[in-house]
């Protein structure tokens, strides 16, 4: 039987995680699993619901996460059956994603999910808490990392092009919030797993990312 592969990549926000493992699943022909978006996707849930981070308690938080219904189909987040890859590519619902997923109840909910989903397949999966908590036996361990400038202005690069007015300031400003929610929360912060090899893009683009990382695969496991 062919043992299936599952490679952990994890950083902070900018990084350049979900282009680097998306690009990489291409090559190996793996799944792609995004699980940022699925945080993102229960942040829309709440929203679409009515609520805010200003409005929202224990209670509805756990009836949500239960009935909430979040999949992949075709490398697209789906919630409650309804494609909604682009509705929550906002700094808003990254925001509210961010302090969601600091709470155990949600973590717990997605996790099991996570681990679902990665169970029968080759999976690439992107997250903060894949390689310490998620896929702890993972095949392979990537923290992808750059310095706050350069995610900052990349992240913006991306917001310019889709539309979205802003500035590098604040752009900076948000990508700095989150490094410090996700780093610093108590239920599985980011961090990098003690097995887990960093890999700081800073002066790398994405052709040099993807061939470095496929280098330390081929060291590691004979996949190819
Ligand atoms: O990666 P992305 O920006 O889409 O993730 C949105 C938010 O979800 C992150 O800021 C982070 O707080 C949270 N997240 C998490 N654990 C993951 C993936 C994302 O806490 N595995």
């Amino acid at each position: 039987m062919i043992k299936n592969i599952q490679i952990a990549i994890d950083g902070p926000s900018g990084a350049g995680k979900s282009t680097v493992a998306k690009r990489l699943a291409q090559k190996l022909n793996y799944d792609y699993i995004d699980t940022g978006a699925m945080y993102r996707a229960f942040a829309l849930k709440l929203i679409l619901n009515g609520y805010n981070s200003a409005n929202i308690d224990d209670s509805i938080i756990s009836k949500l996460i239960d009935s909430a219904d979040i999949d992949f189909h075709e490398g697209n987040i789906l919630l409650d059956g309804e494609n909604v890859e682009t509705k929550i590519r906002n700094e808003k619902i990254g925001i509210l994603a961010s302090d969601l997923s600091a709470l155990k109840i949600v973590r717990d909910a997605l996790v099991d999910k996570q681990r679902k989903i990665a169970r029968s397949k080759s999976v690439i999966m992107d997250g903060r808490d894949i390689g310490t908590v998620v896929l702890k036996n993972a095949d392979l361990k990537i923290y992808l990392t750059a310095d706050p400038y350069t995610r900052a202005k990349r992240r913006y690069i991306d917001l310019l092009d889709s539309g979205v007015k802003t500035s590098l300031e604040e752009t900076l400003d948000q990508i700095l919030k989150r490094d410090y929610n996700d780093m610093n929360r108590k239920h599985s912060p980011l961090k990098k797993a003690d097995d887990a090899i960093k890999l700081d893009t800073t002066n790398l683009n994405l052709d040099e990312t993807v061939a470095k990382i496929i280098e330390i695969l081929e060291e590691k496991i004979n996949v190819l």
